[in-house]
């Protein structure tokens, strides 16, 4: 096992990974910006180091001050979190130069995996149902109309180096390919320094379903089910649960062992995630993500198994904690990701928390770094916390995330708590039927602003 970890991160998950090593009696070192001198995970941790400046490319994302911090500290191994470095394969591998243990997948994997057009041929030569569309990336000198009339209309332009919802564009007709092209072409090259787009077919109703997996880099590997993250605003997740409300438990055990398989054949190591639309009975790759995911604790609550925790075990050589049978869905858990924003512009609301009462009682759970007094820096993303609700029925979980969103008090900067307060209430969300477009759908509408 490693004797000290760095924890490349900062927030919430920063505190979430020192607390599984507290529990590991692991040392932990806390690295900081100048901005974050005063958070949370700076005065939890063993030791801490400031790295740097507080724009994230000067401190969080700078790799020789890391590299210094974990000389200084002697610390052993390095978890990115999620975000940052954590999907950088570049960093894993100066990190093993280093003779320093990146807490991920192998470098190879985080590659493969990192690009989309390579993530797509990869899933789909492990027996993974992709999402129909062009078999690699597309040229504007090649013939990309007929590709697209055999996938069918509408089309999706994606990039391949996409990310965050940036460089994807939706050709309604045949008449609106070009521009799509182009646009998602240039958007992509804008935001990553690569234009590569390729065609998949537009899904109208889907939902975004995601499998949890753990494998021990060495073949063996267990699913943990799914999350259905549909709830979304520009692609960005906003609600999400476990299980899925639509998905039975044979489906689960279908799409979850092809996933598991697909992992032994790879010899992946540590927590991913595979991402699928869901439409119609049918799963469609859309990506795979090789690091801890910001709604991991909904899998947590409903397996009981410490997905942090074990993800620090077997990157140091650990077993998995069990084989498949050993796993089983206990209840049902809904995540809220608050956000410190206006909750009907969504404009952030940085500045100095006044007042905080978070909820408790059975099944809450609460994964945050701030506290009363605490400023939120402009500079970072504006997660305030996730509130994390468990109950043995979806209904119970439901009504228990209503009495929750009560309770929780932050006063001094926008929330986005109302919209779950009225997301918690509303008729559609109670009965599960909700597909990726349908918060765009009920935000337009304006309904939140009544509630
Ligand atoms: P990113 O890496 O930019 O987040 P993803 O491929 O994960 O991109 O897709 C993000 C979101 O975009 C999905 O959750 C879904 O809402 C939407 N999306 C992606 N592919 C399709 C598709 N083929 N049809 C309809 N919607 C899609």
């Amino acid at each position: 096992m490693f004797d000290k970890i760095l924890i490349a991160n900062r927030g919430e998950i920063a505190l979430r990974i020192l607390r599984a090593c507290k529990e590991l009696g692991i040392a932990t070192v806390a690295v900081h910006s100048t901005a974050d001198a005063n958070a949370m995970h700076v005065r939890l941790a063993d030791e801490s180091v400031c790295i740097g400046p507080p724009p994230a490319k000067d401190s969080y994302l700078n790799i020789p001050a890391l590299l210094a911090a974990c000389e200084i500290t002697g610390a052993d191994a390095v978890h990115p979190g999620y975000g940052f470095l954590s999907e950088n394969a570049r960093f894993a591998e100066i990190l093993a130069d280093h003779n320093l243990h990146f807490i991920g997948p192998k470098a190879e994997h985080i590659r493969t995996m990192g690009d989309k057009i390579e993530a797509k041929k990869t899933a789909k030569r492990l027996g993974i149902p992709v999402v129909p569309g062009s078999d690699g990336g597309v040229t504007p000198g090649e013939d990309v109309m007929s590709i697209a009339k055999q996938i069918g209309f509408p089309v999706l332009v994606k990039a391949a180096a996409g990310g965050g919802g940036r460089g994807m564009k939706v050709a309604p007709t045949e008449a609106d390919l070009m521009l799509a092209l182009s646009t998602a072409s240039n958007e992509a090259k804008a935001a990553f320094g690569d234009g590569a787009v390729y065609l998949e077919k537009y899904l109208g109703k889907p939902r975004h379903i995601e499998i949890q997996i753990l494998g021990d880099g060495r073949g063996g590997a267990i699913h943990l089910g799914e999350r259905d993250c549909s709830l979304q605003r520009r692609h960005q997740k906003v609600w999400e649960e476990g299980p899925s409300p639509i998905l039975s438990p044979q489906a689960r055990a279908r799409i979850g062992e092809v996933c598991a398989n697909a992992m032994r054949e790879m010899q992946y190591l540590g927590v991913g995630t595979i991402e699928f639309l869901y439409e119609d009975g049918e799963f469609y790759f859309i990506e795979m993500n090789t690091r801890i995911q910001v709604e991991h604790p909904i899998t947590e609550m409903i397996t009981g198994i410490d997905l942090v925790l074990e993800q620090i075990r077997v990157a140091a050589g650990g077993d998995l904690p069990c084989l498949q049978d050993g796993i089983s869905i206990n209840g049902h858990a809904i995540e809220c990701r608050i956000n410190a924003e206006n909750p009907v512009t969504f404009r952030p609301s940085p500045g100095k928390i006044l007042q905080y009462h978070p909820p408790g009682g059975l099944g809450v759970r609460i994964d945050s770094a701030v506290y009363q007094g605490y400023t939120i820096p402009p500079y970072y993303d504006s997660l305030v916390g996730k509130l994390i609700v468990h109950g043995k029925t979806r209904g119970e979980c439901l009504m228990r995330l209503r009495r929750a969103l009560d309770e929780i008090v932050v006063d001094g900067v926008e929330t986005t708590l109302p919209l779950f307060r009225a997301l918690a209430r509303e008729p559609s969300i109670i009965d599960g039927d909700y597909h990726i477009h349908w918060l765009e759908q009920y935000l337009a509408r304006g309904d939140q602003k009544t509630a």
